[in-house]
């Protein structure tokens, strides 16, 4: 669903639901394109038919939040993390510029992400205005009341959350993907999060300041691995669905975060 005002983006939402749910989730998303304060004067819907073999199961990756207020040291904290992930120094500190200014040729925020060269910063993505738009990816029913529950104990209730977790487990798994940073948009937002197989999903409650407009995606790949047609189908087209939820923890400060993700990851290495 997308709903506008005149050429302003108003909301909208997709989901991957069994054809039982189709009327239910229609109405549910007219309300929704409804409800947002002002009238929308035009509202799409839009139905594709995905066959049940092209699902692509996952497990939503682990979330720690790390529950530091200061924007440098979460910007600090998300730099080291993303070195973890493999993402060197200067890519990173060139994808931070960018999303603080407005990535976008015209200077604007995108509508989609940048595909950044993990190792040297290169911007990779055909359509430097508009960036690449992750879509079909959701929770299946069991897995999203579970991650609810999760979500709900860490104290993350905000849809955003949710959404995010799910949009970032289909981005790890993309080929060629490296890890993501994302921090939103939305003046009164200021949460973001690294995420990465090696680290999991990363949320920092402060990656920008409180009233700032800027925000933005960086989808950091191995340029060596990199197939960007195969990329973009996968991140626009494969149809995902979140099967299982992960865990969801927080660490006070980024020595608890960094003891925990190197923990993880030494696990999954033994596990694999
Ligand atoms: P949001 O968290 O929705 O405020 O989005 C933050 C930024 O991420 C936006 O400014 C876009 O640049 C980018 N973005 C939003 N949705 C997507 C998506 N589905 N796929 C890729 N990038 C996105």
């Amino acid at each position: 669903m997308r709903a506008s005002v005149g050429s302003r983006h108003l909301s909208g939402a997709e989901r991957i639901i069994p054809i039982e749910k189709l009327e239910d989730t229609a109405h549910e998303f007219v309300a929704r394109a409804l409800g947002k304060g002002s009238l929308p004067d035009r509202i799409v819907l839009g139905v594709d038919a995905l066959s049940a073999g092209s699902l692509i199961a996952l497990k939503a990756l682990d979330l720690v939040t790390l529950t530091v207020q200061g924007v440098s040291e979460s910007r600090e904290a998300a730099l080291k993390t993303l070195e973890m992930a493999g993402v060197s120094e200067k890519a990173v500190e060139d994808a931070m510029r960018l999303i603080s200014t407005g990535a976008a040729l015209s200077g604007e925020n995108m509508r989609g992400a940048m595909i950044m060269d993990a190792r040297t910063g290169e911007r990779l993505e055909p359509d430097r205005e508009r960036g690449v738009r992750a879509s079909r990816f959701d929770w299946t029913e069991p897995a999203s009341n579970r991650i609810d529950l999760l979500l709900a104990d860490a104290g993350l209730t905000h849809f955003r959350t949710k959404e995010a977790l799910a949009l970032a487990t289909k981005v790890a798994h993309a080929p060629a993907m490296v890890a993501e940073l994302c921090w939103s948009d939305d003046p009164d937002y200021t949460a973001g999060y690294v995420a990465s197989i090696r680290t999991g999903y990363v949320r920092f409650p402060f990656l920008k300041e409180y009233g700032d407009p800027r925000g933005g995606r960086a989808f950091f790949v191995n340029g060596d691995a990199l197939n960007t047609d195969a990329l973009i189908e996968y991140l626009q087209k494969a149809a995902v669905r979140i099967a299982e939820a992960g865990t969801c923890r927080s660490a006070g400060d980024a020595h608890e975060l960094f003891r925990l993700i190197k923990h993880d990851a030494q696990a999954d290495m033994q596990g694999a």
